[in-house]
């Protein structure tokens, strides 16, 4: 028999989404990650990690002399590892299965009885870690932190910008966001590697640009002060690593797929943002700059990162070319995205919670491949719950006809510059209008036109359509997407100023 455990951070929204503040949200993610690493490496010796997601892990337990009476008391040791020290701020339920992994029992089943022991566990304790209420000075504080507003203040944190009172959550939060942020492209990408710049400090920082510079690089300058939040979730990876038949070959997958998340990264990361070619991905002054990303969540199939807006295109971009061959046990993988252009100013967990009711949009698809949706939202627009109700009308047709081909995004750009010649941004504007407010033949003969216009024109239109769309849809994005997409400069190079150039 052997004795499968699963480890799982719970309530994230009492440790990431309580605070709107960078440096607090990456040490929460942080905590969640390390605790998974962390047990790995306390009780390596007791069981060895299978399958870890953003916030969860499942291990394998081994013994001749294993039963249910061993197995509680292993995981009562987890539990109380995961009450000590900075774990302790965060909420972890630890269930195990007793099984044997057959051909009628497979891996994926042990994980349904460990979810359904997780979720019952978490039902039976607070949702909130009560470690803030029993520390020192808690008596004493008469504030509440001023970057949750739940907490006792019993800390003080001083940055550039002034003194604040805060939690002792929200203190050691700041302090192992700090630590892991510099260890973490070394361990993720390799010892050794060092990154040039240093890490922005807010999400301001991530956006913060005169507009003239922008505009000085072919970049519409109303980007500035916007970012991206984007969100990248594999399509039926876990259920694919579920159903493996033997554990030896889940690890495998495991680690395959840390592999290419890692290619990614280091695509992005050592390959565009430091090299920084077109001055765009980094901030601050010459002796002082940082890298414009951050990484929101990195774990199992699912990322979250936060990009200028002017890179948001790029980044989702360059995540669809180098996933397009992946595969595990033989099997092609892809991935579905939602992508938010927004103020930096605006609610990022409402930003992040849509980019993954975007996703959705896609994973609900009978065939979601890989495809993304994006919203574009201004000033502090907001998508309230009902998803469909707010982009349906757009278009007049169902939420699938909106969605955008991930592997097409490239030949956009490519083709962006030709695009601009055969058609100016004031056309698009007037004909999505038209389009929708005149349902009579003149709106369509005059898209028609249009698209002739743009056929006959760019040379890759297919691919542009295949990206971006048909019909009414296609002029819409086109519309919505016309500054947020970014010009190849290479391709651009020599030819005229286009009519509908950034503005
Ligand atoms: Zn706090």
């Amino acid at each position: 028999m052997s004795c499968y455990i699963r480890v799982e951070a719970v309530n994230l929204d009492n440790l990431i989404g309580d605070t709107q503040t960078l440096h607090v949200i990456r040490g929460g993610s942080a905590l969640i990650t390390n605790a998974i690493d962390e047990v790995a490496a306390k009780f390596g010796g007791q069981m060895r990690p299978i399958f870890s997601d953003a916030s969860s892990g499942v291990f394998e337990a081994s013994g001749a002399a294993m039963d249910a009476s061993t197995a509680e008391s292993l995981c009562e040791d987890v539990r109380g590892h995961l009450r000590s020290g900075i774990f302790r701020h965060a909420t972890f339920v630890v269930a195990f299965a007793l099984e044997d992994i057959t051909s009628d029992h497979s891996f994926g089943a042990v994980c349904e009885e460990l979810l359904a022991k997780n979720r019952w566990q978490q039902m039976q304790q607070p949702s909130l870690s009560l470690s803030c209420v029993f520390g020192a000075g808690v008596a004493a504080a008469r504030l509440f932190c001023e970057l949750d507003a739940i907490r006792p203040a019993t800390e003080k944190y001083r940055s550039s910008s002034g003194s604040k009172d805060i939690c002792a959550v929200c203190h050691d939060r700041i302090t192992l966001g700090k630590d892991t942020k510099e260890n973490f492209y070394e361990k993720e990408l390799g010892p050794g590697v060092t990154l040039k710049s240093g890490f922005a400090q807010s999400f301001e920082d991530i956006s913060k640009v005169e507009p003239a510079a922008l505009a000085a690089k072919g970049v519409s300058p109303r980007l500035a002060d916007k970012i991206a939040v984007i969100y990248i979730d594999g399509n039926g990876i876990g259920k694919l690593m579920r159903g493996l038949d033997d554990t030896g070959k889940v690890v495998e997958a495991s680690k395959d797929y840390k592999n290419y998340r890692r290619q990614f990264l280091n695509e992005l990361v050592l390959g565009r943002v430091e090299t920084d070619r077109d001055g765009l991905w980094t901030g601050g002054k010459a002796n002082d700059k940082y890298n414009r990303i951050e990484l929101l969540m990195w774990g199992g199939d699912e990322m979250t990162l936060v990009v200028p807006a002017w890179k948001g295109w790029e980044t989702l971009s360059l995540f669809y070319q180098l996933s397009k061959d992946w595969q595990l046990n033989g099997q092609l993988l892809s991935h579905a995205a939602g992508m938010v252009f927004c103020s930096h100013k605006s609610h990022i967990h409402h930003q992040v919670n849509l980019a993954h009711r975007l996703a959705g949009e896609v994973k609900a698809c009978a065939s979601p491949g890989n495809r993304f949706a994006c919203q574009v939202l201004n000033g502090f627009d907001y998508v309230d719950a009902d998803l469909d109700a707010a982009r349906r009308p757009l278009c007049g047709e169902s939420g699938e006809s909106l969605l955008l081909s991930g592997l097409a995004m490239q030949g956009v750009t490519e083709g962006l510059a030709a695009l601009r010649e055969a058609v100016s941004r004031v056309q698009v504007y007037d004909l999505v209008e038209e389009l929708a407010t005149d349902s009579t033949a003149a709106a369509s003969e005059k898209a028609d036109k249009l698209m002739a216009a743009l056929t006959a024109q760019v040379p890759n239109h297919a691919e542009i359509t295949d990206c971006l769309g048909k019909g009414r849809t296609f002029w819409l994005h086109l519309r919505e997407l016309w500054n947020f997409i970014p010009v190849d400069s290479s391709l651009a190079a020599g030819m005229p100023a286009g009519k509908g150039g950034a503005q």
